[in-house]
């Protein structure tokens, strides 16, 4: 018989959480489910077809922090240039840089291909279990977990912001989904919901169900394999369930100014130090942050270079061409695109032709500025 949750019972606090309902038939209505109305995307069927631990890998940090429609072309782009573990621990870093261009994040693509060259060092042999995966560069608990479960069968639950979500609302809970005292419940809630006999489909059933169904703002209740168990939907609470997020570090308005270096048919892009504060190791044109006119300073440069002894000396007669505006994380960044025209060497300047700077450039960040000089061009012929 199906417990139905009561819409009587009292509003849950952080130290009571428990199923308020029947495990056994809960899991059973959501995997069910998934089973039937499961999306067709590309990792799942790769991973039907091929077995090939690498294909969900990939696929799982692509999807950190990236919606899945961007994720998609850039997926097959990269499986098409590096179809198994092996060529792509080959690649150079440039090549990876270049299969990823458009995802942002770039740091989880070097610690990607670090683990892929670590991989192969030992052999090539995958990790199956869940601190394998964990010990691997750039995988932390949600990826492992995901991994772990959908390649290897291990019973690791997820918790992801999807499936916070999900457990709110299941058990009426009215508190900030990303409270840490939260975090432990969550787990211990996963791991008791969760299927050890099917702990892939489960996890992906889990977080399909808030992807597609539980989505925060407009829930689609009557369609919900587990409406029948769920609190809110029993109160009607959704929108109370889960309350607003803890905001975490208030945004942080910051200057930038990037500087197109231009000589004839050339534009001059820089790879950015590993002690810039943004897009470290990145290809983009040189940047200032929250500039002092008097001392302008290229992100994470050393200082006595003689390119930043350039810029400080040319600064003040560079031209202005506009601004955009971009966030990177909580930062808020208004951009001044600035360009300097002929000017001398400079070291640390890699020359691009014009027409490969659009490839050239992995981040938003500066395609955005290469975009403003390409629009005051066309302004200029017409
Ligand atoms: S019944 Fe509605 S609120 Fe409850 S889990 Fe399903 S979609 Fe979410």
């Amino acid at each position: 018989m199906i417990q139905v949750a009561s819409a009587k019972s009292p509003v849950l606090g952080a130290n009571d959480l428990r199923w308020p309902f029947s495990l056994p038939v809960a899991k059973k209505s959501l995997l069910t489910w998934y089973l039937r109305h499961r999306r067709d995307l590309p990792w799942r069927t790769l991973w039907s077809q091929s077995g090939d631990p690498y294909v969900v890998w990939i696929s799982e940090i692509m999807l950190q922090q990236t919606v899945i429609k961007a994720v998609i072309p850039v997926y097959h782009r990269f499986l098409t240039k590096f179809p198994d573990l092996a060529s792509f621990a080959a690649a150079t870093e440039a090549e990876v840089r270049e299969a990823v261009r458009g995802l942002g994040y770039y740091r989880r693509f070097g610690f990607m291909h670090k683990a892929a060259q670590q991989l192969v060092a030992q052999g090539g042999h995958w990790p199956d279990t869940l601190a394998g995966w964990r010990a691997l560069p750039g995988v932390g608990d949600y990826t492992a977990a995901a991994v772990s479960s959908i390649a290897f069968g291990v019973a690791a639950a997820v918790v992801d912001g999807n499936v916070e979500r999900v457990f709110c609302r299941l058990l009426d809970l009215r508190l900030p989904p990303n409270d840490p005292k939260l975090k432990p419940k969550f787990k211990k809630l996963a791991g008791e919901l969760l299927d050890p006999d099917a702990p892939g489909d489960f996890n992906q059933a889990v977080m399909e169900l808030g992807q597609t169904i539980c989505t925060p703002t407009s829930p689609n209740c009557p369609v919900c394999p587990l409406k029948r168990q769920c609190l809110a939907n029993a109160r009607s609470s959704q929108a109370l369930a889960p309350a607003a997020k803890i905001k975490i570090g208030a945004p942080v308005d910051v200057r930038a100014q990037l500087v197109i270096l231009l000589r004839g048919d050339q534009v001059g892009v820089i790879e950015r130090p590993n002690k810039a504060k943004f897009l470290r190791g990145t290809t983009g044109f040189i940047t200032i942050l929250n500039s002092d006119h008097e001392d302008p300073q290229g992100d994470g440069w050393d200082t006595k270079s003689d390119t930043q002894r350039w810029l400080k000396k040319e600064y003040a007669s560079l031209s202005t061409l506009g601004v955009y505006k971009h966030t990177i994380t909580k930062h808020r960044i208004r951009a001044e695109v600035l360009v300097a025209n002929t000017p001398p060497k400079l070291s640390g300047i890699v020359w691009v032709p014009k027409d490969e700077v659009e490839r050239a450039l992995l981040a938003n960040f500066d395609r955005k500025a290469w975009h403003v000089l390409q629009a005051k061009i066309r302004q200029h012929k017409h």
